[in-house]
């Protein structure tokens, strides 16, 4: 979502004659987007800010600030300590044109409506894009600062995600990923609103060959949504469903509102109609009070589901959340080997699922050069990061491919068939289209 955000801002400045440049030291003024979710991004913005503070006393660089940090009295803090000179919360994004009129000192926390309604145009020289369908969030996770930063859910007009969609067809965009806190919580902000099943459905007339979402939250994702999914057949058969834990305590106290055994028919039930699906999940461990067997029902559900993948955290007490008032009681050392224990299960399970796709074919959407140069990145429809020999494949757009080899992370291919290549030449795509967030 922040990337989509940074889109959004960038867009507004270039509409207002500014041109974005990829190194810092051809900038005027740099805009740093901050995340807020975790302690580890807050260190990571005051070492960039530390650094920028610099520039701005050697040569006068205006600095800006916006995200979720922002919003909050922690990132005001540390926005007068580098001596920020414009400050936007996520709800005031809008802002960025009157933040820039004067020269002047410009804060800005607002929550703006016309956030819901601004369509940015496509991202130049990207094959998959993202496009936020929703914001804010109406769920209480006691962990989670996000409600805080980013307000209660509003749900943007299916007319005005169409519009900004049918851009991005014309523009040639082959994968489109919708975004919110909660995407499948869609509409239920908004009496008379389609679901996000509908919503689904709708996208997928769009012409788009690829539609993805990202994330999902357990209690609403309903029968509906599964059913969209398996039958709109450009919906990848993919969900990241957040779990958090397996034990009914510890879902309890982070405030989930669902137990094991629900999030475990809702897999099901997904797997009845799709029993192929890419499955990934989070999972937090060592959170305040959970025992060795609070974790231990944590790895056996792992077992149970066999996820393909999963993104695992060790839990970060961030202030101004309810479960921070809660000692954070799990030493580091046990926090720590909990972590390993559950990602060698998430290896184990990754490369056992990877593997089985060895031999079998599938569609491929390449995105660009790999970080090893003979080759060329991309996913799988499933969502299974891929790599295909460059001499193969030259090109970003969508292949066919065979599977040859696989790792935990990634899988190996060989090209069987080229379906449509990218009217990004490689040399553009290449060039630094999409910048870092320095603007003059
Ligand atoms: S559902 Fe929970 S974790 Fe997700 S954004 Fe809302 S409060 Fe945070």
């Amino acid at each position: 979502m922040n990337e989509y955000d940074s889109h959004m801002v960038e867009s507004q400045l270039v509409a207002l004659g500014a041109e974005l440049v990829s190194n810092v030291d051809h900038a005027d003024f740099v805009l740093v987007n901050t995340c807020a979710v975790r302690g580890k991004p807050v260190d990571k913005v005051k070492a960039v800010l530390g650094d920028l503070r610099k520039l701005k006393h050697s040569r006068g660089l205006m600095l800006g600030m916006m995200g979720c940090l922002a919003q909050l009295e922690e990132g005001q803090e540390i926005a007068k300590k580098y001596e920020v000179d414009v400050l936007l919360g996520p709800g005031a994004l809008t802002d960025i044109g009157a933040a820039l009129e004067g020269n002047k000192k410009f804060w800005s926390l607002a929550f703006k409506d016309d956030i819901h309604e601004f369509i940015p145009p496509p991202p130049k020289g990207k094959l998959s894009v993202m496009l936020t369908i929703q914001r804010g969030c109406d769920h209480h996770c006691t962990y989670c600062i996000v409600p805080t930063t980013r307000g209660p859910q509003v749900s943007r007009t299916p007319q005005n995600i169409m519009t900004e969609l049918g851009a991005m067809v014309e523009a040639g965009v082959l994968e489109v990923t919708l975004l919110g806190q909660n995407v499948n919580s869609y509409g239920l902000d908004q009496p008379g609103m389609p679901g996000f099943g509908e919503l689904l459905r709708m996208v997928g007339k769009s012409g788009i060959p690829r539609v993805k979402f990202t994330t999902s939250h357990p209690m609403d994702f309903s029968d509906d949504i599964i059913q969209a999914i398996a039958e709109t057949e450009n919906v990848c058969k993919y969900i990241h469903l957040p779990v958090q834990s397996g034990s009914n305590a510890v879902l309890k106290r982070m405030g989930r509102e669902y137990t094991r055994e629900f999030y475990l028919e809702r897999i099901a039930k997904i797997r009845s109609l799709m029993p192929d699906i890419f499955l990934t999940t989070d999972l937090i461990v060592g959170f305040p009070s959970e025992t060795e067997a609070d974790f231990l029902e944590t790895l056996s559900l792992y077992e149970e589901v066999a996820f393909d993948s999963a993104y695992t955290f060790i839990y970060s007490a961030r202030a101004g959340t309810p479960s921070y008032k809660h000692f954070d009681d799990q030493p580091k050392e046990v926090k720590s080997e909990r972590l390993t224990r559950l990602i060698e299960r998430q290896r184990h399970w990754a490369q056992v699922k990877n593997s089985s796709l060895i031999g079998k074919e599938v569609e491929v959407l390449l995105r660009g050069p790999a970080y090893e140069p003979t080759f060329m990145e991309g996913h799988t429809q499933a969502h299974h990061p891929i790599l295909l020999p460059a001499s193969e494949a030259p090109f970003p757009g969508l292949y066919r491919a065979r599977v040859e080899h696989a790792t935990p992370h990634m899988v190996f291919g060989k090209v069987t068939q080229t379906i449509q290549t990218s009217f990004i030449t490689p040399a553009l795509y290449n060039s630094p289209v999409i910048p870092s967030a320095t603007m003059t």
